[in-house]
C-alpha cells in the first residue's frame, strides 16, 4: 500500500510515519529528511536547499521530484510508501502521478491530518529529537524521563531544527496555505482523500489512519 500523508507542518505526518514504519514496515519517504541529509553531507543540492529551508521556503519542484523518483527506484518501496511532505504543490502531486504509474505504483489512499494554526505553532517550535536515534521529544509535553538522556537510546545529544522557530513557521504555514493545501481538493475530485484529526492524541491519530486506508 502507497500513502500520502498531508497535513502542515507540526501536524505529526513524521510522527504517525515512523509508527507506520515500525508496525507494517512500510517506508518513510520524507523529501524533508532527504534535503536535511543532503544539506548535513554538503552536496550541491544541499547547498542549494539550505537558506530555502532555513526561511521556511520551498525547494524548487524540479530539485525534490528528482530526489523521489530516485527514491523510488529502490526496492525496499515496493512494501508500501509512505510518502511524508512530498507532494507539496501541484506540479508535484502532477510528477508524482507519472512517477507512480512509470514505475507500476499506485496511490492507495491520501490521508489529511487536520489542526489548528496556534497548536501547531506550539508544537513546532517546543520539539526536538535526539540527535542519535531521532526519538521525537517537546520541551512542554514530552521531555526524556531522565533529563538530558534519550528515553530510547541513551544518547545525551539532542537537536532542534533550525527551521522550528516561531518566524520561519509562520512562513512555513502561509507556504502551506498557499502551495500545499489545494491539494486537498485536488485529492478529494479523484476520490483518494480521507481527512482526519490530527490535534487528537498520538494514538488516536493512530488509530483514526488505520481506519481511513482499511
Ligand atoms: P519538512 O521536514 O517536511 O517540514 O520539510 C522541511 C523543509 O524542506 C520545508 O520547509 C521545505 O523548505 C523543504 N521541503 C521538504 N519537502 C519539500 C517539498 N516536497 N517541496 C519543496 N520543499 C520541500
Amino acid at each position: 500500500m502507497n500513502i500520502i500523508l498531508l497535513g502542515p507542518p507540526g501536524a505529526g505526518k513524521g510522527t504517525q510515519a515512523r509508527i507506520l514504519v515500525d508496525r507494517d514496515g512500510m517506508v518513510q519517504l520524507s523529501t524533508g529528511d532527504m534535503l536535511r541529509e543532503a544539506v548535513a553531507a554538503g552536496t550541491e543540492i544541499g547547498r542549494q536547499a539550505k537558506a530555502v529551508m532555513d526561511a521556511g521556503d520551498l525547494v524548487t519542484d524540479e530539485i525534490v521530484i528528482g530526489i523521489i523518483s530516485d527514491r523510488l527506484d529502490r526496492p525496499d518501496v515496493k512494501g508500501g510508501a509512505i510518502f511524508d511532505g512530498f507532494p507539496r504543490t501541484l506540479a508535484q502531486a502532477d510528477a508524482l502521478q507519472s512517477l507512480l504509474a512509470e514505475k507500476g505504483m499506485a496511490l492507495d489512499a491520501v490521508v489529511e491530518m487536520r489542526c489548528d494554526d496556534e497548536e501547531l505553532i506550539e508544537r513546532v517550535v517546543g520539539r526536538f529529537t535526539c540527535a542519535h536515534c531521532g526519538e521525537g521529544y517537546h520541551a512542554t509535553y514530552k521531555m526524556p524521563d531522565k533529563e538530558g538522556v534519550c528515553d530510547k537510546c541513551g544518547s545525551t545529544e539532542f537537536k532542534h531544527r533550525p527551521d522550528d522557530n516561531r518566524e520561519a513557521m509562520q512562513n512555513r504555514l502561509l507556504v502551506y496555505y498557499k502551495e500545499t493545501s489545494p491539494l486537498i481538493g485536488y485529492y478529494h475530485a479523484k476520490g483518494s482523500l480521507k481527512s482526519v484529526d490530527g490535534t487528537a492524541a498520538i494514538d488516536t491519530v493512530t488509530a483514526s489512519i488505520a481506519d481511513a486506508i482499511r
